[in-house]
Order: C-alpha cells, then sequence, then structure tokens
C-alpha cells in the first residue's frame, strides 16, 4: 500500500542448517537482477522460523507472525529443520506447514529442466528435451486428518483416512494451470489422474479438468493416469509442458521430475497465493541438509533459481521482473557451462564462489 509499482518487500527466512548459507546467496543474485531491471527491494531479514530460534523461544515463530508477515510482498525462504534437536513434524508444522495454511498457498510450482553440463541420470537425454512445469494442488486431497482406526491393536484393525476435494479448490488450481500453459510456447496441459482406480474422487477432477478446459480451447489438455504419467516422466520427459495434479499425485511427481534433471542442488519451488491476498513463499526443494551444514559447499542454485521465480511473480510475469527471471536463469546456465562448481555437480567451490560467479553475470552478462 503507497508503495510504487516497482518496489516490493522482501522477508527472508534463512532458517536452518544450509538455508542459513545459500539464503545469502539468493539475496546478493536476486539484489543483482533487481538492480540491473531497476526493480527497488527492501530485504528484511527474519531470524525466526527456525530451530535456533525454537532452542531460545520454545517455539519456531513469535505469535504474531503473521501480523509481520502479511504485509511482505514475498517469503524468500531457504530450508527449515534441524531433527537433531526438533523433531521435523515440530519444526515444520511451526513454520513453513503454518504459511502454506495460513496465507492460502494453493498452488505449489516446480519447474523441471535439464541443463547443459549436468548430468542426468537418464541415459542420453539433452538439454532442452527435460523442460516442463509441474503444478501441485497444496491443501486438498488426501492430506488430511479426517478418517481413524477401528479396532485397534486386533486383528480386525481397519482404517480409514478420507481425501477431501472441492469444487473450489480443483477448480482454482486447474485454472491456474491452464493459464500457465496459455502463456507458454507449447501450450500444452497434462493432467494427472486415476480415474481407472479412484472411483469417486477421480472421475470427478476429470470432469472438473473438462469443465475448466472449456474456457482455454487455444491450450491442448490430456489426461493422463498416474501409474503411465511416472513412467513417462522417465521414459519420454520430451512430452510434457505444464503438468497439473492432486496433492498426494503432485507431491510424488514433483520429486521425480528434479530428480531426472540431476542434482537436488537445482530445483526450485514457489507456493503461491496468486490473488495476493496473502504473500507468497519461494524455497529451494532440498532441505536443511545437516550432513554438509557449516561447510560451505551447498550448492545455491536452487536457493537463486527460487528468487528468479520470486521476481517473475511480483511483476506477474511481465516486464522487469520477468526480465530478471530470464537474467537470472541464464547466468545459471552460463555457470553450469564453464564456472565454479560446488561439490554436488563435482566441482570444489564454495557456495560463496558460485552465488558471487552468478551475481556478477547477472549484473555484467558475458
Ligand atoms: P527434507 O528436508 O525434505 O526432509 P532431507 O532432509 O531428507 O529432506 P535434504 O536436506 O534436502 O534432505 O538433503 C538430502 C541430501 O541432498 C543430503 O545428502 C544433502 O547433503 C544433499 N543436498 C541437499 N541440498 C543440497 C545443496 N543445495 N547442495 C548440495 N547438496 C545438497
Ligand atoms: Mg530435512
Amino acid at each position: 500500500p503507497g508503495r510504487s509499482p516497482g518496489r516490493f518487500r522482501i522477508a527472508v527466512i534463512p532458517g536452518d542448517g544450509i538455508g542459513k548459507e545459500v539464503a545469502p546467496e539468493g539475496v546478493r543474485v536476486v539484489q543483482a537482477a533487481a538492480h540491473r531491471f531497476g526493480i527497488e527491494l527492501d530485504v528484511e531479514w527474519i531470524e525466526w522460523a527456525s530451530c535456533d530460534w525454537y532452542a531460545a523461544h520454545g517455539e519456531m515463530m513469535p505469535d504474531d507472525w503473521k501480523h509481520r508477515l502479511q504485509g511482505v510482498d514475498a517469503i524468500y525462504f531457504g530450508a527449515v529443520g534441524w531433527p537433531a534437536t526438533v523433531p521435523d513434524h515440530v519444526s515444520l508444522w511451526g513454520s513453513l506447514l503454518k504459511f502454506r495454511r495460513e496465507f492460502d498457498q494453493y498452488i505449489n510450482l516446480r519447474p523441471v529442466r535439464l541443463f547443459e553440463g549436468v548430468p542426468s541420470p537418464l541415459a542420453g537425454r539433452r538439454p532442452g528435451e527435460i523442460d516442463y512445469l509441474i503444478v501441485r494442488e497444496n491443501t486438498e486431497g488426501e492430506y488430511t486428518s479426517a478418517g481413524g482406526i477401528l479396532f485397534e491393536g486386533t486383528e480386525r484393525e481397519l482404517v480409514v483416512q478420507e481425501s477431501i476435494y472441492t469444487r473450489i479448490g480443483a477448480d482454482r488450481v486447474l485454472s491456474f494451470a491452464f493459464e500457465t500453459a496459455r502463456a507458454r510456447a507449447r501450450r500444452r496441459l497434462t493432467v494427472a489422474t486415476k480415474s481407472n482406480g479412484v472411483a469417486i474422487a477421480m472421475p470427478w477432477w476429470d470432469r472438473r479438468a473438462d469443465d475448466v478446459g472449456r474456457r482455454y480451447p487455444d491450450v491442448a489438455m490430456d489426461k493422463q493416469h498416474i501409474d503411465i504419467l511416472s513412467a513417462r516422466f522417465v521414459l519420454q520427459p520430451d512430452r510434457f509442458d505444464v503438468v497439473v495434479a492432486t496433492n498426494l499425485f503432485g507431491d510424488i511427481l514433483s520429486d521425480l521430475g528434479p530428480a531426472t534433471t540431476g542434482t537436488i542442488g537445482l530445483a526450485p519451488s514457489a507456493n503461491l497465493n496468486p490473488e495476493r491476498k496473502h504473500p507468497s513463499l519461494f524455497e529451494p526443494v532440498h532441505g536443511s541438509a545437516p550432513d554438509i551444514a557449516g561447510l560451505g559447499v551447498a550448492n545455491p542454485m536452487a536457493m537463486i533459481w527460487s528468487g528468479a521465480m520470486m521476481l517473475d511473480f511480483l511483476t506477474h510475469g511481465t516486464g522487469a521482473g520477468r526480465a530478471a527471471h530470464d537474467a537470472i536463469l541464464a547466468a545459471i546456465e552460463s555457470v553450469l557451462r564453464d564456472g565454479p562448481r560446488t561439490r554436488d555437480l563435482g566441482g570444489w567451490a564454495s557456495t560463496l564462489d558460485v552465488g558471487r560467479e552468478i551475481a556478477e553475470r547477472v549484473a555484467e552478462p558475458m
């Protein structure tokens, strides 16, 4: 409110472990790109939503966290979790999952792209042959606590776990996926389903896709059962452009997809509230990686790419933010071709070396 259109407030939450190492590199690169393309960023560093904060305060976040974050335009998040001192369900439910729920971030977006210079576990795949976007529904479906166990402890044990979908919930993620596909060159949308097995919810989901799809005659939509779709992620990844899925299927696909492109240190993600009633959150797919934390060897590229997605989202996929996004991606590509590499990519460079090099190439393209 009252800010100029090219000016945004970003809350940076480094979190735990390598989150604290990759976040400064992400901010360095995002700032370089913002500067080059005339975007102004007010960056606030936040030390809560971390296990250090938990150790001192007995909770992951202050009580008024929502009030403190509600006014920012985006949350730029490193990683949370330090299982040696705080159980994952406490750290995760006390921070990230609260953001997702309370800020209604119902879209989880994961680009999947193979870069030159990064070996893929899929033999023979060349850059350009894997380049798609997974849109996962983030709030409904199988991830409910509705249900229970009957006759517990006996041989007759019977477990019921409900899945819950709503028309509003399905239509909004499907619309988002169609809009996203429409804005891309290939204009293809694949809808993940399992209507030959999940007898009530999935045929209904297919009908929602058909219904919403009528508004997008320019997008080529097809539906694929989740089993064959997973196989095709491995065997024919070049067939995909945008893929939309309900929560559980999307969860699985969004690990499988990035796995086919090499290192987890590259994979970015966005948790979006597309209406912008609440801040959206941008974070690498990887976790806090306690095994390498503190060594300065983490790959910052996933964090940096997530920052590019943030700039793009802030300016609605157009103008300066889109240009900043593309410049960051070009710099990552260029560094992967001939720049310093972290250990996960077979090199010896530090997190800082890679961050600085990308920032330099963003500021002054080679
Ligand atoms: P989650 O937090 O989702 O539960 P996790 O804790 O099992 O995941 P990560 O923290 O992502 O997993 O780490 C998985 C493996 O990948 C670890 O061996 C870690 O060192 C490695 N790894 C993760 N992120 C990076 C990175 N940015 N650079 C290099 N290696 C990484
Ligand atoms: Mg973890």
